[in-house]
């Protein structure tokens, strides 16, 4: 099965994709999760989309697609992917669309998480995640059992480098210029499912898995 995630920023797309990765044994490929791993790296690519990223700007589109490319591939002899965070613009949306047909792939769902404003600020508000094992907590609606340390690792919860409010508003203001026509471009093709990404994660993934197996 093959899976493109997208919504809003803090809408909760990460959370999914693991529950999704987990239960159906998919690759979760996130643009965003490979290019914060250059950054930390400090490559070439991680030292030139930095600034880029903590604006909440859009890296370019061959970037991203140069990074998406190899995993796609991968995936092919697996059970299929999840990709979260791409396409990000209809530019993307088309060349992924030339990308699949080469390959014979087809996607299956396109999920579309949806969420009110005022929680999707709270949500990127509190975001943060585990500084060594990457698991991603929130503040307000995801923390951590003992404060500041995560559950699975001894790592500390810390913020993302792209986390204030001016940020998060530019953010959201890309994603409905940039990424909120993807809605008709899917709903086109007849692969959009659209579901309400309000409440607890458990709940958001019963409404997803509702959604993929009807
Ligand atoms: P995310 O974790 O998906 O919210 O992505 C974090 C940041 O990475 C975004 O704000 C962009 O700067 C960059 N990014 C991730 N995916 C893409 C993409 N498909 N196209 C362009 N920039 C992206």
């Amino acid at each position: 099965m093959n899976i493109i995630i997208f919504g809003p920023p803090g809408v909760g797309k990460g959370s999914q994709a693991m529950l999704l990765k987990a239960k159906y044994d998919l690759m979760h490929i996130s643009t965003g999760e490979i290019l914060r791993e250059e950054v930390r790296n400090q490559t070439e690519l991680g030292i030139k989309v930095k600034s880029i990223m903590d604006k909440g700007k859009l890296v370019s589109d061959d970037i991203v697609v140069g990074l998406i490319v190899k995993q796609i591939e991968t995936s092919i002899d697996k059970n299929g992917f999840i990709l979260d965070g791409f396409p990000r613009n209809i530019t993307q949306a088309e060349t992924l669309d030339k990308l699949l047909e080469g390959l014979s792939v087809k996607i299956d769902h396109v999920l579309r998480l949806e969420s009110d404003k005022e929680i999707i600020l709270k949500r990127l508000a509190g975001r943060c995640y585990c500084d060594k094992c990457r698991k991603d907590y929130n503040i307000y609606f995801n923390q951590p059992e003992i404060e500041g340390k995560c559950d699975i690792c001894d790592g500390k919860i810390i913020q993302r480098s792209d986390n204030n409010e001016k940020v998060h508003l530019d953010r959201l203001d890309v994603y409905s210029k940039e990424t909120n026509p993807l809605k008709k471009y899917y709903a086109q093709k007849d692969l959009l499912r659209v579901v309400d990404g309000m409440g607890l994660i458990k709940e958001v993934f019963e409404r997803v898995k509702k959604v993929l197996e009807s």
